[in-house]
């Protein structure tokens, strides 16, 4: 019975996730069966037995309201900065975004990629002084945020931090070469 979890879709009857793939266990499925909050598309032939009723384990399951997907977290230079929270990854301190640039953690020369993973938020100190080594560690190992962890950096900044920095929208907000 360990190994029965439920496929579950959205109410368009495509994955609600993709990676990773959503399942529920057995036993969370049944109990969104029994509440109602998704319908059953597919069985096992296993049964579960309750004193009342006899139920096949449901394989794929669907929501009955549909489920807004998160939108993907676009990999620009604001979101970068907006996810080190305006700060120098090496050094520490908040900079206005003109004052912060974005740096190779692993150099280009020595086949660093320009991705969430490997692009750090650095002050212009810290950036000429990091250049090609390898042997200066940002504060945090660089990844992609999730949106929620966008929002979350968003609400801890002023208001109106943001839009004061915007000093070219386009150019802040257009995606960067992967
Ligand atoms: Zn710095």
């Amino acid at each position: 019975m360990q190994a029965h979890p439920a496929l579950v879709l959205n109410a368009d009857f495509r994955p609600l996730s993709y990676f990773p793939l959503s399942t529920l266990p057995w036993q969370d499925a049944i109990t969104a069966v029994v509440k109602d909050h998704v319908s059953v598309v597919a069985e096992y032939d296993e049964v579960v037995r309750s004193p009342s009723r006899t139920m096949r384990l449901p394989s794929v399951v669907a929501m009955r309201t549909y489920v807004p997907r998160p939108h993907r977290v676009a990999f620009t230079r604001f979101n970068v900065f907006l996810r080190d929270r305006f700060r120098c990854q090496y050094c520490g301190e908040r900079f206005p975004s003109n004052e912060l640039t974005f740096e190779h953690v692993i150099p280009r020369s020595r086949g660093g990629v320009t991705a969430w993973d490997n692009i750090v938020a650095a002050c212009d100190p810290c950036n000429l002084r990091k250049g090609n080594r390898t042997d200066m560690r940002p504060m945090r190992p660089p990844a992609q945020p999730t949106p929620h962890e966008l929002m979350a950096a968003k609400r801890l900044l002023p208001p109106n931090y943001l839009h004061e920095s915007w000093l070219d929208y386009l150019y802040w907000d257009s995606e960067l070469a992967e």
